[in-house]
């Protein structure tokens, strides 16, 4: 049975075909389909200029028009449709120097990195497949299209794919290609790290990431990755990872926690990362951290967003080998007293009502903290006249 992803996509074909040009499904969503696993994207290729794509479809996000793609919005989802097209020479092994748009599938095919990712399959579920790309996913191989090491030197990041699929399908990689990759493996510095991001986060999460640590072990790729290539026992802390991480995010508090000279600003940095991810590291080595020494505390849950959860299982698993459930994290959760410091029955002008002979200063935050806290942890009831006693109690107002 077709994935329900194509049959969404199928309009888009039969428009394209319409009007007189080809269009195919092709890359991942083929591969998955002949493997008979879920389909992440639907990728679409076409001999019609992305101009006709635009004036085909009401709903065209012009993505990456100068290579060819453009994004068509059909039932609030999104399919890439990209031109038939052929590439020159990657000088700067980032973007294909000129891409020439062509009108033969076979010739498109060529251009792609894998020979399971060089099928095409129309509307009718026939599939074009000039490099046997369906005997190689029979036999779980991953093999470049063409020579290795040219392909590689094109684009090293075909390398960190060849990973990542290693990981996310369990393939092997192919004799010949395995011996290019280690061969080449040092071009891997000249890429931008946003593009090995992208891979590197599919690494960790794939269901065979133990393969593909122990592969990229072998090769050496942590020495060309930044941060991976300041540790030491690399190969050893990242062959001690337990599950999967789902988000680039765990990697790195993971390797926060395991090397704590290490700076999360500076793993930021060196990996081009956003200011999300650096809060989301920063949430999760401070949840582990407290967990460490107090457990599942009122605290923690309130501190840590809910949509960290699932992360934060998963270190814990990790890191400490133990379970904790998500039903343990949402009944601390239901059970905090507050959800955050806007509900605190007591303001920054009530302390100020409390010590008028004091300016304004950083004293105020300190105290509001104390008092959230101690809310938090159920030492204090979050009731005004609580709060006001409590509060002069600690912190006797001065004698005039
Ligand atoms: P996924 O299932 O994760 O989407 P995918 O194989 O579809 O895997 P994409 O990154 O979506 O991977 O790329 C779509 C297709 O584009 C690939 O299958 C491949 O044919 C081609 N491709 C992607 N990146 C490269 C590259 N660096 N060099 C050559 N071909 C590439
Ligand atoms: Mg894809």
């Amino acid at each position: 049975m077709w994935d329900s992803k194509f049959k969404q996509a199928l309009p888009i074909l039969e428009k394209i075909e319409s009007a007189g040009y080809q269009a195919f499904f092709v890359g991942g969503s083929v591969r998955n389909c002949i493997l008979a696993i879920s389909i992440t994207d639907v990728d679409i290729a076409t001999s019609a200029s992305p101009a006709v794509i635009q004036e085909l479809f009401p709903k065209v996000i012009p993505v990456g028009i100068e290579h060819g793609t453009v994004i068509v919005r059909q039932d609030r989802q999104s399919f890439e449709v990209t031109t038939f097209r052929s590439e020159g020479s990657y000088s700067d092994k980032r973007h294909p120097d000129q891409v020439t748009f062509i009108t033969d599938i076979d010739m498109d095919l060529s251009r792609r990195d894998f020979t399971m990712n060089a099928l095409a399959m129309d509307r009718h579920g026939d599939i074009r497949d000039p490099f046997d790309g369906q005997t190689d996913i029979h036999n779980k191989k991953i093999r470049t299209v063409g020579n290795p090491t040219d392909r590689f030197m094109e684009d090293p990041l075909r390398m960190m794919r060849a990973f990542r699929f290693v990981s996310q399908l369990g393939f092997t990689i192919e004799a010949d290609t395995l011996m290019a990759v280690k061969s080449s493996i040092d071009w891997i510095d000249s890429l931008a790290v946003e593009r090995l991001a992208k891979e590197l986060e599919k690494l960790f999460a794939g269901g065979y990431y133990m393969e593909a640590i122990g592969l990229c072990s072998e090769v050496n790729l942590w020495g060309y990755l930044p941060v991976f290539n300041e540790i030491a026992d690399v190969s050893a802390i990242l062959g001690n990872i337990s599950a999967p991480f789902n988000r680039l995010y765990e990697v790195f508090t993971y390797i926060k926690l395991t090397h704590p000279a290490i700076s999360i600003k500076d793993m930021i940095k060196k990996w081009k990362q956003s200011n999300q991810t650096y809060h989301a590291t920063s949430q999760l080595v401070e949840a582990m951290d407290v967990y460490k020494k107090a457990g599942l505390t009122n605290w923690l849950v309130y501190q840590l967003p809910s949509e960290r959860y699932d992360s934060f299982i998963r270190l814990v698993k990790v890191l400490l080998a133990e379970q904790i459930s998500i039903h343990q994290l949402n009944q601390v959760e239901t059970s905090l007293p507050i959800k955050n410091r806007q509900m605190i029955d007591f303001s920054g002008n009530d302390l100020i009502h409390i010590y008028p002979n004091r300016s304004k200063g950083p004293w105020l935050q300190t105290y509001l903290n104390e008092i959230e806290y101690a809310i938090v942890a159920n030492e204090l009831a979050n009731n005004y006249t609580e709060i006001k006693e409590w509060v002069m109690k600690w912190h006797p107002p001065e004698i005039e």
